[in-house]
């Protein structure tokens, strides 16, 4: 089942890329495997996965163990300070830094593990309540002040859309992120980038895509529904 779904994720990830005019290699399918059995994972990894997303630490560190070295690891959900010096040296990326405190954490734990830690800006586009993230608002701010932190880069900015029924109410959302890279590129900070864009899950990614992300983050699309509590 999970390989059928991946080949009809990317399939739709095609044809969005090819509404959109971009080449299918601008968008980076990460796998959302949080809550799933390991051997579903293997079952992705084995269609050609490469690019796993987990939303909590101890869950993480368990599959880095169980599973082939060369597959890039990327922490999407809400991360602690206290437990950044777990991840730091393993993952491809942070997709949800939210703050200066956590960003100066990782910096210090990339110093002392003598690594580089590429991270992304979690913006609540939206504004809901419930969700992490800074507001556009602020994003700028964070992002210059990150970039003078040694070891730690700022590659992008990501966010968590709405739950909504008709993907087409996330355009915008989706749109106000993209242009606010742009906004952030243009003011040509040190040791920021905007070159990844992280938004779209399985009921949005094909908008998403249409605006402008780099990574999209499927979970359920590939491997099944969740239980309503995850
Ligand atoms: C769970 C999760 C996803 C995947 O959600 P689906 O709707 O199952 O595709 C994407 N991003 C984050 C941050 C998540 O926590």
């Amino acid at each position: 089942m999970v390989r059928e779904n991946m080949e009809d994720v990317k399939e739709r990830i095609r044809v969005a890329c090819g509404r959109a005019g971009r080449p299918q290699s601008d968008v980076t399918l990460i796998a959302v495997s949080k809550t799933k059995p390991l051997e579903f994972v293997r079952e992705a990894y084995e269609a050609g996965a490469r690019d796993f997303g987990e939303n909590k630490v101890q869950d993480l560190l368990d599959r880095i163990d169980a599973l082939p070295s060369d597959i890039r690891w990327h922490m999407i959900g809400h991360l602690q300070r206290n437990k950044v010096k777990y991840i730091i040296g393993k993952v491809a990326m942070i997709h949800s830094v939210d703050s200066l405190r956590l960003a100066e954490e990782i910096s210090r734990e990339s110093v002392k593990h003598q690594v580089d830690t590429d991270i992304l800006i979690e913006v609540n586009v939206a504004g809901e309540e419930s969700k992490f993230g800074v507001s556009v608002e602020e994003a700028p701010r964070l992002a210059e002040e990150i970039s003078r932190m040694p070891a730690v880069h700022v590659r992008g900015l990501m966010t968590i859309a709405p739950f909504v029924e008709n993907a087409e109410e996330n355009r915008q959302y989706f749109r106000k992120l993209k242009q606010l890279s742009v906004d952030i590129e243009r003011k040509n900070i040190d040791n920021v980038n905007m070159t990844a864009l992280s938004m779209g899950m399985t009921g949005d990614y094909s908008v998403a895509i249409e605006e402008g992300a780099t990574c999209v983050r499927v979970g359920t699309g590939i491997f099944g529904e969740r239980g309503p509590w995850h």
